[in-house]
């Protein structure tokens, strides 16, 4: 994909959606850093409705210890692998207290060195609560940005450090989000909306017709047929040479 049809895809997200926000509900970089350790194959929704109840018991890492792994399992188990993420939770929570004084690090190495925290976390708290032009590749921005061709990598990390690159550097710090919801409402797992998509001239998704309702995707374009070309004017002056004899003759036998 060349740099302009790159540009044109930030430009029309950016006016779609010129504000995005995280839909994870959190009130400071200690409550967004467990709300996306929760968020792990979870939806943002799964997480907000456990997060409503847990959040007014415990919003700082010295109440998650006070809660400890047993009393924070109730308010989580809704969500999947919560007894892994109440660890994690629990232990992060006693980490920031031993080295980082209670506060969550504005630090990828730091960040990454905390329980339950990998690279996509960090990124998502480096980039939401602090701010940081980075970009957290979760499985929604991995398929867009392979579809689209946008960023094609074969992991997570070569798609990061792809788009990164190309990413002009106004369109970094909302790029997240933008791909984010993009994958998450239009270009869809299973049967991305490219009818409703507002990128969809420059997607380089070759397969991106099967969206079409119906359609042979092979041979439906996606956009609108050109209008049927206009008859061969041959086959009108055949017509017309065919009829006028016709109608001289009957025009002479009228007149005969
Ligand atoms: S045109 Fe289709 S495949 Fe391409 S980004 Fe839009 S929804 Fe996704």
């Amino acid at each position: 994909m060349n740099p302009q049809k790159r540009r044109q895809i930030f430009e029309r997200l950016a006016a779609a959606n010129p504000n995005p926000r995280s839909e994870l509900e959190y009130g400071s970089p200690f409550e967004l850093l467990v709300a996306v350790v929760l968020s792990a194959q979870a939806t943002d929704k799964g997480v907000n409705k456990a997060t409503a109840r847990l959040f007014p018991v415990a919003r700082t890492p010295q109440a998650f210890v006070k809660l400890g792994v047993d009393g924070l399992i109730p308010y989580i188990s809704s969500i999947g692998l919560f007894n892994t993420k109440a660890k994690n939770v629990v232990a992060l929570s006693q980490k920031l207290l031993d080295e980082h004084g209670g506060r969550v690090p504005r630090d990828r190495d730091a960040l990454e060195q905390l329980p339950g925290v990998g690279r996509k976390t960090a990124n998502v708290v480096l980039n939401v609560a602090f701010g940081e032009p980075t970009i957290a590749v979760d499985t929604h921005i991995f398929r867009v940005a392979n579809r689209t061709r946008l960023a094609v990598g074969k992991d997570p990390e070569a798609v990061e450090r792809q788009l990164v690159k190309v990413t002009p550097d106004e369109f970094r710090l909302n790029a997240h989000h933008w791909l984010i919801l993009h994958g998450r409402y239009v270009c869809i797992a299973r049967v991305p909306k490219c009818p409703a998509c507002v990128i969809a001239d420059l997607c380089e998704y070759t397969a991106k017709m099967r969206a079409l309702p119906g359609t042979n995707p092979r041979v439906l374009p996606l956009k609108p047929p050109a209008e049927a070309a206009p008859r061969p004017r041959k086959a009108t002056t055949r017509k017309a040479s065919a009829e006028a004899p016709r109608k001289a003759a009957g025009q002479r036998r009228g007149t005969g």
